[in-house]
């Protein structure tokens, strides 16, 4: 079924009684080409992909629990292509052009919202070092720009500009940065996915792997097993659990991250603004609600859940920036489990057991990264080969001593 304003209209005189289910309910077969463990946003962007630009149909997403209910689900829903080095820049850029494109593509909405967004510096040497990354963008063929403080209070009145401790000085603003509906996203790829004949089966975990001769040859799952000529894995903060059954130890840590919803408010923030003196992230919802979120709880953890500690450190980070949102009634907050890698870049890449492919690494900024990575993931199954964009993301970067740290923060996955 289509989408158009003239359905909505026709369906809006019928009751609504026209609407179809989004995608079908298929039984598993025995076999398929390619197996795809994880129903999160890189696990369907990958299962759409193989469909749609390599002509690989004889698919199947496997998702232990329902569509979304991972981290898809739970982000802040911020995109922006705003990296420095080399390894990154040209993918998250690959990766906001496909979300330009994407609502026409899939004939749904995402809310995709272009609003833009403000890294926020407070002293000389990080205006220097947005400098640097503002001129990166800008060669890789991004938007950025430098805004003074003048420029920031024009656009962000209510910040707290004469702070004593942490005075705004300026901002990198990267128009084309901004906010995407996170879950209309999973929806979205999971119908162009199902319309391409992917079979889509919710409410199956992939317990272990089907080995013959030392290669991957299919999944062991709630419902028996499913044999398959390659399995790409995409299950974000259970790549390490998962991995494991296959014999592989990775360089991932897994913590939580949480996030924050208030009530709703009139416009107050423009797109997307981050405090550079603290970690906090703040956005606007549709609804009004301000979305916000910090750093993730410093221990290892597979509960969907955080901590009072954070919570603390994120409202300081919120009261110092914007002094009104200590005003403001939190209505929700939640976590998610991210899958931090050693230099908190992600990987898309083969593992040393044949047949066997990986997608993960995400740290705290796989929402943007979802079309890119799927597309680049889809490329690497279809083709045996890395995506032009994705190149460093291999999982034997460690050892071959090519990190991609972007923060500089060393082989300490929670800070990054
Ligand atoms: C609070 C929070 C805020 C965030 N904010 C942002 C942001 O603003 N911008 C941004 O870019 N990123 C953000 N992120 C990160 C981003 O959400 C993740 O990096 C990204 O969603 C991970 O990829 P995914 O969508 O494929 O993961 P998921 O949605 O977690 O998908 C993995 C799926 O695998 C399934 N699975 C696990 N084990 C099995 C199994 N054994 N068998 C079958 N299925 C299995 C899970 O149920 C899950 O559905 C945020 C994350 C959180 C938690």
């Amino acid at each position: 079924m289509g989408y158009s304003a003239w359905r909505i209209f026709r369906e809006g005189l019928r009751s609504n009684r026209g609407w179809e289910p989004v995608w079908r309910e298929p039984e598993p077969k025995p076999r398929y080409e390619v197996v795809v463990v994880g129903g999160g946003g890189h696990g369907l962007a990958t299962a759409y992909y193989l469909a749609r630009e390599f002509g690989i149909r004889d698919v199947v997403l496997l998702e232990k629990g329902w569509l979304g209910s991972g981290n898809i689900g739970r982000n802040t829903t911020i995109i922006r292509s705003n990296y420095l080095l080399p390894g990154n820049q040209p993918f998250y850029e690959f990766s906001m052009k496909l979300w330009e494109g994407l609502e026409q593509e899939l004939n749904y909405n995402a809310m995709v919202s272009q609003r833009g967004i403000l890294n926020l510096f407070h002293s000389d040497a990080q205006r220097d070092a947005y400098v640097r990354r503002g001129n990166a963008m800008r060669l890789a063929g991004a938007d950025a720009e430098l805004l003074d403080a003048a420029g920031v209070r024009r656009m962000c009145p209510l910040l707290d500009f004469d702070n004593a401790r942490f005075p705004v000085r300026g901002g990198l603003w990267q128009p084309r940065g901004g906010t995407v509906r996170h879950d209309a996203v999973a929806w979205g790829y999971a119908r162009g996915a199902d319309r391409l004949g992917v079979d889509i089966v919710q409410n199956c975990e992939v317990t272990g792997f089907l080995m013959e001769d030392g290669a991957c040859v299919g999944v062991e799952t709630g419902r028996g097993p499913i044999r398959a000529g390659k399995v790409a894995v995409c299950v974000a903060g259970s790549s390490s659990r998962i991995m494991a059954k296959a014999g592989l130890r990775l360089p991932i840590e897994s913590h939580v991250l949480q996030a924050f919803v208030s009530e709703g408010l009139k416009p107050v923030i423009p797109g997307v603004v981050t405090f550079g003196a603290g970690h906090f992230y703040v956005s606007q919802s549709d609804k009004g609600g301000l979305v916000f979120g910090g750093d993730v709880d410093g221990y290892n953890s597979y509960a969907q859940r955080g901590n009072l500690p954070v919570v603390e450190d994120v409202c300081e980070g919120g009261m110092a920036l914007m002094p009104m949102i200590g005003r403001a009634r939190l209505l929700r907050m939640w976590g998610g489990i991210m899958d931090m890698s050693m230099d908190g870049s992600p990987f898309i890449g083969r593992t040393p057991i044949p047949g066997l492919y990986l997608n993960a690494g995400w740290c705290y900024g796989g929402f943007k990264a979802v079309p890119a990575g799927g597309f680049a993931t889809a490329h690497l199954v279809a083709k045996d080969a890395p995506h032009p964009t994705a190149t460093e993301f291999r999982l034997d970067r460690f050892r071959r001593g090519h990190l991609i740290d972007e923060k500089g923060q060393g082989a300490q996955p929670n800070l990054h």
